[in-house]
């Protein structure tokens, strides 16, 4: 059954159980779904949240309408050409930008509404094409330009309204473009040239008064319009997030109730400091406060934010809201009551001797499956360029999840490699080749799992002043002694309590990871199957040592 599986990975999109088991059409048709016989003709997900970008609704051959508004679709429209008997197509309330390049193929398309997008550009000529579409709803978009003249027939209705400049005379564009938040200050010209000339010596000094304040007032109404602009900006943005979910949207009121006002700090980093706080469910959150000083914008922030709140694993700290300010950036995080895995390997005594090698490998495990989504399970893919110690945090149950990924760091796939000016990321743990080139990949992630591999391993921090100068940067120092398996370099902690053979796996996949060269690094989905092998082994090794005892 071609569509239950596509139905399935739809299901798995939306993160919900949708109750869909067995048939889909027999006895009663599933929740969300119409049939004509054992056909699925209809499939209605409305308001459930669908992840950014849209599944593969391109395997549902049979369908003739597909309703998606409310669904948080971001992006192009796609994965829809298939649909060859496709009738009705509502993308309406989402936050899409284009219209990719799929429409055209819905050759039996009647109705199509994509009211209240943000569709940018102008309208294909190709929608004119579609020969049976009787309404097409293009209203509350960004969308500009003269409409094509293959969209004025009859039979065809077409909805415009709340759109920059849309219709279908050229010439009603123009005034409006240059109206569009242009900012001006006009400054009255005195038309009685001559008279001033009398009366310029007795104003004298009075003039130079009167240039200032004039001045003054320049400055201060761009200074108004400015701020205006960015509250509307912030007001615009966040009425597009409260459209989008409600409950992610904190006021400083909130913030400050949950965090006690600022009371219990838990942790510092580079951006500012970190808070507990408790929300009005009873949920535990980390609260982030950042200095802007991306210079973002609200809308950016807005929209990387939204993106960045729909990554959901099990494995990924998860971004339960924001509140933003013009000056700062307050994020809310779910709390992670374990700690930092930096503060488990270089804490009290107490947390290091409960990381064994057994569970330094899990939490290898655990981060290596975080990252792994994030360079191929989420859409956009991410490179977190932060991996680090201090960014892999642990449950209550010690279960790994990688934090601090996200802003600013997206790439799409048509732009894999990525040239940045800016190196990121934290010293000790940056990728050689990237620091020199600056060309962004995922094997730059790849490297810095590597030296947290090593931190596991031996147990001391990337770089250190307290061995010998030649044992001061942890790859320099272990690559060469674990390549001649050299296991006195293990954290002492650990010695005669691990399977040698797990050890050898472990450290060669590090050594692999920290090459100087990327290209000869392996990606993160061979180190999560190398470090599941080594977690096994160990797991065995203690099986057999419990027995022999
Ligand atoms: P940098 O800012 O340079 O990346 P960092 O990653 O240590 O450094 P933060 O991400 O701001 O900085 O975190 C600081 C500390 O706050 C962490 O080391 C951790 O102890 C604590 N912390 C951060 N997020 C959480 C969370 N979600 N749950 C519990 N503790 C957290």
């Amino acid at each position: 059954m071609f569509a239950v599986s596509a139905l399935k990975v739809i299901e798995q999109f939306t993160g919900q159980d949708l109750g869909w088991q067995d048939d889909p059409c027999t006895p009663l048709p599933w929740n969300h779904i119409e049939c004509e016989g054992s056909r699925v003709i209809s499939l209605f997900l409305s308001q459930i949240n669908l992840r950014s970008t849209s599944p593969t609704f391109g395997d549902l051959l049979d369908l003739k309408t597909l309703d998606l508004h409310h669904t948080s679709l971001t992006g192009a429209i796609q994965n829809v050409g298939s649909l060859q008997h496709l009738q009705k197509l509502n993308l309406s309330f989402n936050q899409l930008k284009s219209f990719g390049s799929e429409l055209e193929d819905l050759v039996n398309l009647e109705v199509l509404d994509l009211q209240n997008n943000s569709l940018q550009g102008s309208v294909p000529e190709t929608l004119g094409k579609l020969p049976k579409l009787r309404l097409l709803n293009l209203e509350n978009n960004n969308l500009v330009g003269p409409l094509p003249q293959s969209l004025n027939r009859t039979g065809l209705e077409v909805r415009t309204t709340g759109n920059p400049c849309l219709s279908f005379s050229s010439l009603s564009c123009n005034n409006v473009s240059s109206t569009i938040d242009t900012p001006q200050v006009t400054i009255p010209i005195n038309k009685k040239h001559k008279k001033q000339n009398h009366i310029a010596v007795l104003l004298g000094v009075s003039s130079g008064a009167l240039f200032a304040t004039i001045l003054i007032f320049v400055f201060m109404s761009i200074c108004t319009r400015r701020q205006r602009n960015k509250e509307r900006d912030i007001t615009r943005a966040q009425l597009k997030m409260q459209n989008w979910n409600s409950s992610r949207i904190f006021s400083h009121k909130e913030i400050k109730s949950a965090t006690k006002n600022f009371k219990e700090v838990i942790g510092r980093g580079s951006f500012g400091s970190v808070y507990h706080g408790k929300l009005p469910d009873g949920k535990q959150v980390a609260v982030k406060v950042r200095f802007d000083r991306t210079q973002l914008g609200a809308d950016s922030f807005i929209n990387e934010v939204h993106l960045l709140s729909q990554i959901r694993h099990q494995n990924l700290v998860s971004l339960e809201g924001f509140c933003y300010e013009p000056k700062r950036q307050i994020l809310v995080y779910e709390y992670l009551p374990g700690g930092s895995l930096a503060d488990h390997l270089y804490g009290p005594s107490s947390k290091r001797l409960s990381l064994n090698w057994v569970s330094r490998l899990k939490v290898a495990v655990d981060a290596a499956k975080g990252l792994d989504y994030l360079h191929n399970g989420s859409e956009p893919r991410i490179i977190h360029r932060d991996i680090k110690c201090s960014n892999i945090l642990l449950d209550k149950d010690m279960k790994a999840k990688v934090s601090d990924f996200g802003l600013s760091k997206q790439f799409t796939k048509a732009d894999a490699s990525h040239v940045t000016t800016v190196v990121k990321g934290t010293a000790g743990y940056l990728d050689p080749e990237y620091y020199s080139t600056l060309q962004l990949t995922e094997k730059s992630d790849v490297y810095s799992f590597g030296v947290v591999l090593l931190e596991l391993i031996c147990g001391r921090e990337p770089l250190s002043h307290l061995g010998s100068p030649d044992s001061f940067n942890l790859v320099l120092w272990a690559r060469p002694n674990l390549q001649a398996g050299a296991f006195e370099i293990v954290d002492d902690i650990l010695k005669d309590t691990f399977d040698p053979e797990s050890m050898r796996k472990a450290a060669s996949i590090a050594i692999r990871c920290v090459e100087r060269d990327a290209s000869g690094r392996p990606s993160i989905a061979e180190v999560l199957t190398q470090l599941k092998e080594a977690y096994s082994l160990q797991l065995s090794y203690l099986a057999a040592s419990a027995h022999t005892d």
